[in-house]
């Protein structure tokens, strides 16, 4: 059987919260000291119960109080019958106990041919990982399952097609100092470590996420922030990574006091995909610490309704409950969420967990990423099913990275049909055709606006 951990697993600032952070020659990996481990003897490898075995009870069936679901309920007691409530729900056993090899995963699920080839010769891509928690939601015989898909790597990410590139967005071309890009003229990206609790096969950054470069050393984080200090006009800064809140509450709250330190940082954002991998990060301290930087906004990365469960409606609940306004960033995905259904579900589901659909993104890119990407008109047809059949509120902006780093650019459907002398034809959702008086320049009666 063969291990595939190309992450280390010596780091300690993933687990401690009162660490001093990491030098870089330390690995960005927590350690496994305290990990319980999966229950092999009594786990035949290949004799699982289908997952379609496994009740799966949709968020919205589930009683408010609801705390899990069944189907994690089942997967926590099948492979983690020793684990204690206090552990389950501890972020740090949640990070340490993450399936990292295919030793794991084969025990967990039925692989696919593809599947289990990319988990042998995964060499130096992006490294495999995800937490028992997320490993619940995936279905066990079904590679074709959306979330399954999302974490699960198969051979075709090691298939480069033209026009993929590793950094298709630009990112190290424009980094003033190493772990900051500075795009756009008001705001920066600041990542401030390359470590996440579960990775996304579809990753932007996957050329450095989980690779150990990108360490929180002081000296890096200091760098950047002398910059952002020395830079007036940035008013705006994006914490970034790998995930930030993958971090301890004292590291994270050091470089919070430290970007409010600089007069001109108007507002702080954090961009994550905790509340959807790792709802259990989301606890009142770390919350408590947050709430004491306001204007504090947090971007989450939801990916699909099945990723709006119990655990991340709470933790959404509690970040929402500090007064932090949640957007959310979704992929357009391949076979995932590309189907109109699928993204009203989920732009539903984030409504009432109090997230804001802010950004759907057309898949960049990236070496390896044809079977994610999606013709850019299935973006469209998708923001053409939701425009006026939903709430506004629900609608994401359909955005491209422009390749080469030229910024996000908003592609809408086209609902201007055409004009009729000084009238512009206007086509609605439902396909029916209005005119407006499009009179250029109309001068009021004198006094009518004063
Ligand atoms: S959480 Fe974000 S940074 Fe981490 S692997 Fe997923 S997409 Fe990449």
């Amino acid at each position: 059987m063969h291990e595939i951990m190309q992450e280390s697993s010596t780091s300690e600032f993933l687990i401690e919260e009162n660490e001093e952070p990491p030098s870089s020659e330390e690995p960005e990996e927590p350690p496994s000291r305290g990990a319980l481990h999966l229950q092999q003897p009594s786990i035949p490898p290949f004799v699982i119960t289908p997952a379609h075995s496994f009740p799966i009870a949709p968020f919205v069936q589930l009683r408010r109080s609801a705390r899990t679901t069944p189907r994690t309920r089942a997967f926590r007691r099948r492979f983690y019958p020793q684990a204690t409530d206090s552990q389950w729900n501890d972020w740090h056993w949640q990070i340490a106990n993450r399936i990292r090899t295919l030793g794991q995963a084969e025990m967990m699920l039925h692989l696919s041919p593809p599947e289990r080839d990319a988990l042998v010769h995964l060499g130096t891509s992006l490294p495999f990982g995800v937490t028992p928690y997320y490993m619940s939601l995936l279905s066990i015989d079904n590679p074709l399952d959306p979330l399954r898909r999302c974490v699960i790597p198969t051979v075709h990410e090691q298939m480069t097609f033209p026009g993929e590139a590793d950094d298709p967005l630009g990112e190290d071309a424009q980094s003033p100092v190493p772990g900051l890009v500075h795009r756009y003229p008001d705001r920066v990206l600041f990542l401030l470590s390359d470590f996440c609790s579960t990775y996304c096969r579809y990753c932007t950054r996957s050329r450095m996420v989980g690779h150990g470069s990108l360490t929180p050393q002081r000296d890096r984080l200091e760098a950047a922030m002398a910059y952002i200090r020395g830079t007036p006009r940035v008013r705006d800064v994006l914490l970034s990574g790998g995930d930030p809140l993958t971090m301890g509450e004292e590291k994270l709250e050091w470089i919070l006091k430290g970007l409010r330190s600089i007069p001109h940082v108007e507002i702080v954002r954090i961009g994550t995909k905790v509340p959807a991998v790792l709802p259990q990060r989301i606890t009142p301290a770390l919350v408590r610490m947050l709430r004491k930087y306001h204007p504090l906004w947090i971007s989450v990365h939801f990916t699909h309704p099945d990723e709006c469960t119990p655990e991340s409606a709470k933790a959404c609940a509690m970040l929402a409950d500090a007064g932090i306004p949640l957007g959310s960033q979704t992929v357009l995905l391949k076979g995932i969420n590309d189907r109109v259904e699928t993204m009203t579900e989920l732009v539903h589901h984030l409504l009432k967990m109090r997230v804001r659909p802010y950004y759907l993104y057309q898949c960049d890119p990236i070496s390896g990423s044809a079977h994610f990407r999606t013709p850019v008109e299935k973006g469209l047809e998708i923001i053409r099913g939701l425009r006026g059949f939903t709430s506004g509120y629900a609608v994401p902006t359909y955005v491209i990275d422009a390749p080469g780093g030229g910024g996000k650019v908003p592609l809408m459907p086209d609902y201007v049909a055409g004009r009729q002398g000084d009238a512009l034809l206007l086509r609605n959702y439902e396909e029916k055709f209005f005119s407006y008086p499009d009179v250029a320049d109309v001068s009021c009666p004198q006094g009518l606006y004063q």
